[in-house]
């Protein structure tokens, strides 16, 4: 029988593992807090419990998350790294650090189905969802490493370096609704990472049906990509909004927005070039917006290799905000960071078809350029 990985269970999952080993309830709240408030990878670390039980543990269950191929970090200090989650896949975590905070994005699957025709990660296609263990694996490996790596480093649990998490990574999180909801939920723990709601953000192209269930499962603050004033442009742009127009959209943000911990729905917008960036465009979006509570996330587009949509000029984002900004809608343009590493919106692209080439960067050897899919 394969080893449980430990990573990939929230609460209930732990407390019913624990069960099974027939051991106390307690012991699950003790793992839980080795693993992710103090980072430990083995069990023989884990002082206060039993040595019998560590012993139990180091036969059956593991603590590990997807192997380190890539390190780079930007010249505004945005770390990323590249991980192997087996059969040639590789995804991407990105660590981007600010003043007031440290955010971490995190990817839900390697490829994504919706294939959006801005984006990096969609053109790539679809190759598998990742486990709560792969997701839960980067918030555990970048936060323990960033403790490590700090000067001085940061040691026990109370101190956090990652203050914000954002699902923004590679994939469409609400198509892997089965392993990121108890991936949130770690997230949440206070015996794990102790995030607040209002810190953790999931974004979606618009998964309808899964915006609901998120609603009643685990409300954290929801970014949802608008991308466009209208279904017939957003039928281009976002495919998925073939299924799920504009109107039905709308009405599940509403929804949403009764039991979210924030008031408002962030939009995000990827500014094209001569696609969605016109004044009679921010126009409409308005008129769209009217009964939505939200605020504007404006995205300059980020270029990679084969895209074939580019972004608008800083002037005209400027007026398209003013637009939104003059109806009283609160619109930011999102600053692109870590881009010369790759590590801005829509360029994970992070597969790796070459094996070799796979084998030769596996050591935990600092790089500084991505794999890139072109
Ligand atoms: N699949 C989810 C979350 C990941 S993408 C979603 O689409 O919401 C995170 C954000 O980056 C989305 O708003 C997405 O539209 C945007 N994005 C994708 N490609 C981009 C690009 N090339 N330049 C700028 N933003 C991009
Ligand atoms: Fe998938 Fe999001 Fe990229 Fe669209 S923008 S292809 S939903 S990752």
């Amino acid at each position: 029988m394969d080893a449980v990985n430990l990573l990939g269970l929230d609460r209930d999952a732990l407390d019913a593992y624990v069960a099974r080993l027939d051991e106390k309830p307690f012991r699950a709240r003790q793992l839980m807090r080795w693993i992710h408030r103090r980072g430990a990878a083995e069990f023989d670390a884990m002082s206060d419990l039993a040595k019998s039980l560590r012993t139990k543990l180091a036969g059956r269950a593991t603590i590990s998350a997807p192997a380190v191929i890539g390190d780079g970090v930007s010249s505004d200090g945005t770390r990323k790294w590249l991980l192997d989650v087996g059969r040639g896949d590789a995804i991407e975590t990105v660590f981007i650090p600010e003043d007031d905070r440290g955010t971490l994005c995190v990817s839900s699957q390697a490829g994504c189905a919706v294939n959006c025709v801005f984006c990096s990660t969609g053109k790539q296609g679809f190759s598998r969802n990742l486990t709560t263990a792969e997701i839960v694996g980067q918030l555990w490996w970048a936060e323990h490493t960033l403790r490590r790596d700090a000067v001085p480093a940061v040691s026990g649990e109370g101190e956090r370096i990652i203050s914000n998490v954002v699902m923004m990574g590679m994939g469409e999180p609400l198509q892997n609704y089965e392993a990121v909801l108890p991936a949130l939920r770690l997230m949440l723990d206070d015996d794990a990472y102790g995030l607040s709601r209002r810190r953790v953000t999931l974004s979606t192209s618009g998964m309808v049906p899964q915006i609901d269930r998120l609603a009643q499962d685990c409300p954290v603050a929801l970014a949802v990509s608008l991308h466009a004033p209208n279904d017939a442009l957003r039928d281009q742009l976002v495919p998925l909004n073939r299924k799920y127009p504009l109107r039905d959209l709308l009405a599940a943000c509403q929804r949403y927005l009764r039991v979210a911990p924030r008031d408002f729905i962030t939009f995000e917008y990827v500014m094209l070039d001569g696609i969605n960036d016109s004044d009679a465009q921010a126009r409409e979006l308005v008129a769209l917006v009217r009964d939505v509570p939200c605020k504007f996330n404006l995205i300059p587009f980020n270029p990679f290799p084969g895209a074939d949509v580019r972004g608008s000029a800083p002037a005209r984002i400027r007026a398209f905000a003013q637009t939104l900004i003059d109806a009283g809608i609160v619109a930011t343009t999102r600053k692109t960071r870590g881009d010369d590493i790759d590590a801005a919106c829509g360029q994970l692209a992070g597969e790796v078809r070459d094996r070799t080439r796979l084998a030769e960067r596996s050591g935990r050897r600092p790089i500084a350029v991505a794999v890139r899919t072109a």
